[in-house]
């Protein structure tokens, strides 16, 4: 983990939130390199499960709705977490995370656990009264139910069909940490797939079986280390309490084998009760029976800022020795922040700049699947393919002396560190040989 903070520090994916007030604690910002990473994440995840999907749609939904949302939802009620408190150095922690002791001080006595709603409450409007109250979401998925009729009544879906979202959360959690692992503000990507009432328990679970796949295949994709990859069935006393299944997909992180992503089946528990609540119709008319059902949903649900961790950690590999020594970012050449890098190879020489200037900004303003391409003159060459291996710059085009005579250049692999000569302009095609990597 300390390597992956420092890397992620000085190479600009994360830095810590508010650095020059002295940190604001569990509160990260994300860096050059981090906000492109996490963009490709959320680009690879929209493509994937809305864009390419028929039975898909994407919306993105208000972070502050009507508090009613949440009354209906069971959070005003249930969204909390057992808080105890350290009698004797008052430090508060999450009553089912505590082994023993006090983690700070040791001690030994806590306080009766009471339930410690996590919803960040705010006020809207300049009156600060009870009834200008209202709470920053602590899901996305909320959003997508009270939108269901709305989805129906302007667009031609039909059953099963899934809505989906990405966008932050807030949870006032009551022991984050972790690094970004756990955090007050984050991001999910969420999807809520709509079923018929299911007439028996295979039809549900065929749904759910089709999801656990394809999360399984999203995270082979991203390049999210299968053998750190778990699966923990939830059991009912533990679920959500709108749950009837769930299975947690565990990833074994530094700090222990913790949650990476959810899977549940949530029944018709939120369209009924905001059908309840909120007295409106929510039902769908089958077209070929004519009849009015509540559909069912299951959901699964990816953090984003989760996702970048574990496809850090998935890639963060240290090899050779000595003057061999090196670390390298295996990220997915698609995930990463550049595509490729040109240098040429003297920075005092104009001819080699100018003609991997020229080099650089074609590929600019080629196809965008293989951008952004860095550019880097300082140092030696060595130096500067290193510095592209930690950052996961799959490909290093180099600009020489032989360029200017026949138009080739040699082009580094990231992983083997093999050179070979290509015509500038087959570049495309071999960046193109990367990217399907
Ligand atoms: P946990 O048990 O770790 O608190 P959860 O079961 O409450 O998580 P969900 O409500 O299922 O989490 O949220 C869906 C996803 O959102 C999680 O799988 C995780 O990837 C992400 N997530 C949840 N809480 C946080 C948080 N505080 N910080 C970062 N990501 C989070």
């Amino acid at each position: 983990m300390d390597a992956i903070i420092s890397l992620a520090k000085r190479r600009g994916f994360v830095y810590p939130g508010s650095d020059v007030y002295g940190g604001l604690a569990n509160s990260w910002d994300y860096g050059p390199l981090g906000a492109e990473l996490r963009r490709n994440i959320k680009e690879a995840w929209w493509w994937r499960f809305v864009q390419k999907r028929d039975d898909v749609v994407g919306i993105e939904t208000a972070l502050i709705m009507n508090p009613k949302v949440w009354q209906a939802s069971g959070h005003l009620a249930t969204f909390s977490d057992p808080l105890v408190e350290c009698k004797k150095c008052h430090a508060r922690y999450r009553a089912d995370q505590l082994e023993g002791a006090c983690p700070s001080c040791g001690g030994k006595e806590f306080s009766e656990a009471r339930q410690f709603n996590l919803m960040f409450k705010t006020f809207i409007g300049p009156a600060e009264e009870a009834a200008n109250v209202a709470y920053l979401r602590p899901e996305t998925a909320q959003g997508m139910f009270v939108n269901v009729k709305n989805v129906l009544d302007s667009n031609r879906v039909k059953l099963p069909f899934g809505i989906a979202q990405i966008g932050k959360a807030f949870r006032n959690e009551i022991t984050p940490g972790n690094f970004i692992f756990r955090t007050r503000e984050f991001e999910q990507m969420e999807i809520e797939y709509f079923i018929r009432p299911p007439a028996n328990d295979e039809e549900w679970q065929n749904v759910f079986e089709h999801w656990r796949n394809e999360m399984h295949a999203w995270m082979r994709d991203v390049g999210i280390d299968a053998a750190r990859v778990s699966e923990f069935e939830v059991p009912a006393e533990d679920r959500a309490h709108y749950s009837k299944r769930t299975i947690d997909f565990m990833f074994a992180f530094p700090f222990g084998v913790k949650e990476l992503y959810g899977l549940a089946y949530r029944t018709d528990f939120d369209l009924k009760n905001h059908m309840e609540q909120s007295g409106k119709d929510l039902s769908y008319l089958d077209p070929e029976t004519n009849e009015r059902t509540v559909p069912h949903c299951v959901e699964p649900t990816w953090g984003v800022d989760r996702t970048l961790l574990a496809v850090l950690l998935s890639a963060y590999t240290e090899e050779g020795e000595g003057d061999d020594a090196r670390v390298v970012l295996k990220l997915k050449p698609a995930l990463a922040p550049f595509k490729a890098a040109v240098f040429p190879l003297l920075k005092n020489k104009p001819e080699l700049v100018a003609k991997a200037k020229e080099v650089r900004s074609q590929l600019m303003d080629g196809d965008p699947r293989l951008l952004p391409i860095a550019w880097d003159d300082r140092g030696n060459i060595g130096k500067r393919y290193l510095a592209q291996d930690e950052i996961g710059t799959p490909a290093c085009i180099t600009v020489d002396f032989q360029t200017l005579e026949d138009d080739t250049v040699t082009i580094r692999d990231r992983d083997t560190k093999e050179q070979r000569r290509v015509a500038v302009a087959d570049l495309p095609s071999v960046l193109g040989e990367f990217l399907a990597r």
